[in-house]
């Protein structure tokens, strides 16, 4: 029943994404990395590319400035291409191009949609954050155990008369939580919680860039917010019960799949090239049995992340047996090992090169480490036991997405 053939569509998008990464992402990646302030590593000319070549927008309707492409497959074959030009570079692309679709078609109430699409269709530099997680708070993550009743976010919003709401509180970790111009806020209201459409220019807003040992092209935030008001009419509704995510999980996962393949096709160039006991690396073979491993750990992580995607875009998939939801957190937790285990076998065989500052090498293998950690390992094999054990929780946790 699973289909992989690609549209004509999908391969233009995949060749077109190949294209900007391996053209004007990937030269230029070294080179931000290694800048030493978080405002110069931000990519902004190539954010200006990629936009107007419709890597922010392509999910969205035709009618509302998109192509229409909003399924998941074809997004995870651009992320993947995005992700072996600079991790860093795209995030910005595909966190917005997900959330946009997401927001703005799926949940946006009529005068929401009036209001932020045209600013987001008219910004090239217009990117989006979710702001939930919090420094001090238990976010009732506990699993195969029911989330407290009393649970909540310490950030907190306050209805006044007028309508308007009153946000107190702090965040931490937001990706482009720095430069986002709209942000997502979760917060507890007297009623539980809720997501705030806020725009970057409120007044009491703080933003702290946050530095990271990887994916250090672009920017990360810790947000503080003193009695910030946001307007009447800016809760995003929920998704639909029983909806699945909004893309994100498994566009993460296709970046990190990208910054695996671009370890594995450095170390393929550099197994070619590189002499030791009168012949080229690769005809030793114990070398050779590394480039096998990390091949089929790419092909594998790619079919798993393909299998979730088509199961979500095609809901019949349901019908025989397919869970989206299970295959992605699967989709996403495998490629966190296998991002790992791919960078340790290239750096295996760089040899000393492996471990020498500027070499792409070592860029990957420091971005690698944020990607394991945004595997979520421990996190994500929780929730796939829970789906797997069929565990339902009597309260939900506290994301109101
Ligand atoms: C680069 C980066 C980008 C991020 N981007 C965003 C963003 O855009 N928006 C946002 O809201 N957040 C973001 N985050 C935050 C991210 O969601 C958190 O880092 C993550 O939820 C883990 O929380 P923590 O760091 O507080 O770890 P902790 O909760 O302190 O966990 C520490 C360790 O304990 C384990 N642990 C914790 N609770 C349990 C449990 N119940 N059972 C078993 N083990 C447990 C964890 O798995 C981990 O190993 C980002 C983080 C990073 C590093």
């Amino acid at each position: 029943m699973l289909d992989f053939r690609l549209s004509d569509e999908q391969k233009m998008f995949q060749q077109l994404a190949r294209d900007f990464a391996q053209n004007e992402i990937a030269p230029a990646a070294l080179v931000l990395d290694q800048k030493a302030t978080w405002e110069e590593r931000v990519p902004t000319d190539l954010l200006r590319q990629g936009s107007a070549l419709g890597f922010r927008t392509f999910a969205l309707a035709e009618e509302n400035g998109g192509t229409g492409m909003s399924d998941l497959l074809t997004s995870c074959l651009i992320a993947e291409e995005l992700g072996a030009g600079d991790i860093g570079t795209a995030y910005y692309f595909m966190l917005t191009a997900r959330r946009a679709r997401d927001w703005f078609e799926l949940r946006a109430t009529p005068e929401q949609q009036a209001y932020f699409l045209p600013k987001f269709l008219n910004d090239d530099l217009y990117h989006m954050t979710v702001a939930a997680h919090e420094p001090d708070t238990d976010l009732a993550y506990d699993y195969l155990v029911d989330t407290p009743a009393e649970a909540r976010f310490r950030t907190t919003a306050v209805e006044q008369a007028d309508g308007s709401w009153i946000i107190n509180g702090a965040k931490n970790y937001q990706t482009i939580g720095y430069t986002a111009k709209l942000l997502l806020v979760m917060a507890h209201t007297e009623s539980g919680p809720q997501s705030f459409l806020l725009e970057s220019d409120a007044d009491g807003l703080v933003r702290h860039p946050m530095s990271k040992i990887g994916r250090r092209v672009g920017d990360n935030a810790e947000i503080f917010f003193d009695n910030v008001r946001v307007p009447p009419g800016r809760i995003l509704p929920p998704g639909e019960p029983g909806r699945h995510d909004t893309g994100t999980v498994g566009v993460i996962a296709a970046m990190s799949l990208g910054l695996a393949r671009a370890a594995y096709e450095e170390a393929l160039k550099f197994v070619q090239e590189r002499q030791t006991g009168g012949k080229v690396l690769y005809r030793h073979q114990a070398t050779a049995l590394a480039l096998a491993d990390m091949s089929t750990g790419i092909e594998y992580a790619r079919l798993l992340i393909w299998k979730a995607a088509w199961a979500k875009d095609h809901p019949e998939a349901q019908e025989n047996g397919m869970d989206p939801r299970l295959l992605e957190l699967q989709a996403a937790m495998n490629v966190g090992e296998v991002v790992q285990k791919v960078i340790v076998r290239a750096m295996e065989l760089f040899g000393g090169a492996g471990v020498i500052s500027g070499m792409p090498i070592e860029k990957f293998a420091r971005d690698s480490f944020v990607q394991f950690h945004v595997s979520f390992p421990t996190s994500n094999r929780l929730r796939i036991a829970e789906s797997i054990l069929g565990f339902k929780r009597g309260i939900s946790p506290l994301m109101p997405l």
